[in-house]
């Protein structure tokens, strides 16, 4: 898309990064939309009624799990927060209940939103049928084909799946094809899925994330009367580990993040964006991305579709310079054996995504006996077929 227009202002950065790099047709519509969040969101009846969906619908909270027979193979303390327990079968649900809520608030009559593996698709298009709102869903052509189970589940739920055939047609080309419909039709409301893009969604998506630390902090008190010492999550656009890490910023607690380093950092098969990215404006905002040997952002790879993504959310590029928080590439391998792992001591099959959180804990954890949360962000079903 175009980067026209950048609104400078202080509540779309974080350091040097984020902003609102869009077309002047967006910028006033974003910013509309943040003025609705804020007032909204603050809201005591809006807040209520979030709170209510998220218990009565979603299943929260979810639960903090202490993993036994994990914590003996690692040599470590360790819990997981089940967000693979919640409605969808991920951390997803809890930003678009959120959006959806502030979307009917503000009158929108149709709801767009784009996917990769077709993850928040459905979680939008859940969301959209919870409050009877039309739904259209971008996905790359790609995608559609790998991901039917997804495009099924989104038809039967009422959505409408718009294949993307531009580009390589995955999650980069969806992004760019919402944008370019949301221009058109500046009266829908784009339900962006991760704490990407321009201002306001990475910061709106890590309010309605937050609730996975509050939750963490609260049940780590009530079961250990103390905070962990870790947390770990994996991370993709970023939005469940800014949700897991959120409320412990300002503590005392290592925070730890798993990236997909897809078939290793020397390959150009990767997704490993924070520790390779370059710093750059793409899709909205200025982070971090992938790019080739022309400075061109780049098609990434990883073996766990949520993890395949270019940029990261400009957060999270700030909390990696400020080294609030350290990345750590994980591959596909590394990945896929914790995914095995997992699912033989606990009885837990993770999303692949979660998998890589699951590994970085076996090596950063190993023999440390350290009190550790891991943000296990969705549940494993849609990735049987890997092993
Ligand atoms: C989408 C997804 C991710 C990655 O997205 P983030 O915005 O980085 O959280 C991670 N885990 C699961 C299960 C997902 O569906």
């Amino acid at each position: 898309m175009e980067k026209e227009v950048m609104i400078e202002k202080e509540e779309g950065f974080f350091g040097k990064f984020g902003g609102m790099y869009v077309p002047a047709v967006l910028a006033g519509k974003l910013q509309d939309l943040y003025d609705n969040f804020v007032k909204f969101s603050q809201e005591d009846n809006f807040k209520k009624e979030y709170l209510n969906l998220l218990k009565n619908y979603v299943g929260r909270p979810s639960p903090l799990y202490k993993a036994k027979r994990l914590s003996e193979y690692v040599g470590s303390e360790i819990y997981l927060k089940r967000e693979d327990l919640n409605h969808t079968g991920s951390h997803k649900i809890n930003n678009t209940i959120g959006q959806i809520l502030l979307a009917k608030r503000m009158g929108a009559t149709e709801i767009i939103a784009e996917t990769g593996a077709g993850q928040h698709g459905v979680a939008t298009a859940t969301s959209a049928a919870l409050m009877g709102i039309k739904c259209k869903v971008f996905m790359g052509n790609t995608d559609t084909e790998r991901q039917k189970m997804n495009v099924n589940r989104m038809r039967l739920l009422g959505a409408e799946v718009i294949e993307v055939k531009q580009g390589q047609g995955t999650l980069k080309d969806a992004v760019d094809a919402a944008l370019g419909y949301y221009v058109e039709h500046p009266e829908s409301y784009y339900l962006l899925g991760s704490a990407v893009g321009p201002h306001p969604y990475p910061t709106m998506v890590r309010y309605f994330q937050s609730v996975i630390s509050q939750e963490i902090k609260k049940q780590i008190l009530e079961e250990e009367n103390r905070l962990p010492e870790t947390v770990i999550a994996c991370i993709g656009g970023g939005s469940n580990a800014i949700g897991a890490f959120a409320n412990f910023l300002n503590d005392d607690v290592e925070l730890l993040a798993a990236e997909g380093a897809g078939e290793g950092l020397d390959t150009n098969k990767t997704a490993a964006t924070l520790t390779l990215g370059k710093q750059m404006i793409f899709q909205g905002a200025d982070s971090l991305c992938l790019v080739d040997k022309e400075g061109n952002p780049m098609d990434s790879y990883s073996v766990a579709a949520g993890l395949d993504y270019p940029g990261i959310g400009p957060e999270h590029a700030y909390l990696k310079e400020i080294d609030r928080v350290q990345y750590h590439p994980v591959t596909d391998e590394e990945a896929l054996d914790a995914f095995k792992l997992l699912s033989e001591l606990e009885g837990i099959i993770p999303a692949i995504e979660s998998a890589h959180a699951i590994a970085l804990a076996i090596k950063e954890l190993k023999g440390k006996n350290k009190l550790a949360v891991i943000n296990l962000s969705g549940r494993g079903d849609k990735d049987v077929h890997r092993l």
